[in-house]
C-alpha cells in the first residue's frame, strides 16, 4: 500500500533522511520508534508530500505522490493533484489541529463537504457514524476548546477517517496528552488496528507497539536501522543503537 524508495531529504546543509526505504502492506500497522531529531516527522511529511524530496520517491497503491511519470522522467504535479492524492491519505498530530472556530461535527464534515463534494446530508450521517466509532456522538455540537486533550484527538482520528483514507499517518498522536488520557487514544487506535486500517504511527509508546504493530521500524539519524516483527525489535534488537534506545524508554 505504502512504498518509500531512497528517500533523501535535507534542509539547506542539513541532511535528515538518508535513503529511507520502507514498504507498508495493506491493513498492516507500522509503528516507527527513533529518538527526537532523527527524522520521523520529516519522513511522514514526505508520504503527504508536505516536503519536496531532493531524492527518491513515495508511492501509495501504486500511485506515485507528487509526481508524473513520463518515460523516465518525472514531473512535479499541480497542487490541484497534490491536493487531491492528499484526500487518500489521514494525517494525525500530536496538536490535534482541530478547526477552532467550528464545531466539533462541522470538523469531521469540513473534508468530505469541500474536497470530496458530499452533500452536507451525507456527511452528517457518516460523521454520527465516526463519532460513535470514537465515542464522541454526544459532542458533536461542542467546540475543541471545551474539549479535553484525549477527546480533540479523538475528534482529529475521526476527521480523518471521513476522507476514507488508503492509509492513516499519526504523528506523535499521545505525547501532547496527559498520561490518563494517552489510554482513550490508543484505545480508538487498536479499534482501527483490529479493523484492517493501514496505519504508520510514529509514537514512543513501547506497549502500544508491542501490543498493536504488524512491523516495528527504528529510526535515527535519517535512515531505518532496523524493522521487524515487533518481538524481533524490541526484546532482540540486532543493533547498539536500538538497544541504546530502548533501554532509555523501556
Ligand atoms: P523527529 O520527528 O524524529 O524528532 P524531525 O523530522 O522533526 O525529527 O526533524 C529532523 C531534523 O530536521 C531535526 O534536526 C530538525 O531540526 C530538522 N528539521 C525539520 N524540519 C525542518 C525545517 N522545516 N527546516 C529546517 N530543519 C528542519
Ligand atoms: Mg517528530
Amino acid at each position: 500500500m505504502v512504498d518509500i524508495r531512497g528517500v533523501h531529504k535535507s534542509f539547506g546543509p542539513l541532511e535528515v533522511l538518508r535513503g529511507v526505504d520502507l514498504q507498508v502492506r495493506a491493513g498492516e500497522v507500522t509503528v516507527i520508534l527513533g529518538p527526537s531529531g532523527s527524522g520521523k516527522s520529516t519522513l511522514l511529511r514526505s508520504i503527504n508530500h508536505l516536503e519536496r524530496l531532493n531524492r527518491g520517491y513515495v508511492s501509495i497503491d501504486g500511485e506515485l505522490i507528487g509526481y508524473r511519470r513520463s518515460g523516465n522522467k518525472l514531473h512535479e504535479l499541480k497542487e490541484r493533484d497534490v491536493l487531491k492524492q492528499r484526500t487518500h491519505i489521514g494525517f494525525v498530530f500530536q496538536n490535534f489541529n482541530l478547526f477552532p472556530h467550528l464545531t466539533v461535527v462541522e470538523n469531521v464534515i469540513e473534508a468530505p463537504v469541500s474536497a470530496l463534494g458530499r452533500t452536507r446530508r451525507a456527511a452528517l450521517e457518516q460523521a454520527d457514524v465516526l463519532l460513535t466509532r470514537v465515542g464522541l456522538a454526544d459532542k458533536a455540537d461542542a467546540y475543541p476548546r471545551q474539549l479535553s486533550g484525549g477527546q480533540q484527538q479523538r475528534v482529529a482520528i475521526a476527521r480523518a477517517l471521513a476522507l476514507e483514507p488508503k492509509v492513516l499517518l499519526f504523528d506523535e498522536p499521545t505525547s501532547a496528552l496527559d498520561p490518563e488520557l494517552v489510554g482513550e487514544v490508543l484505545d480508538v487506535l487498536k479499534d482501527l488496528a483490529r479493523t484492517g486500517t493501514t496505519m504508520i504511527v510514529v509514537t514512543h509508546e513501547v506497549g502500544f507497539a508491542r501490543e498493536v504493530a504488524d512491523t516495528v521500524v527504528f529510526m535515527d539519524d535519517g535512515l531505518v536501522v532496523e524493522a521487524g516483527r515487533p518481538s524481533d525489535v524490541l526484546d532482540a534488537p540486532r543493533h547498539e543503537r536500538t538497544r541504546a534506545f530502548l533501554s532509555k524508554v523501556l
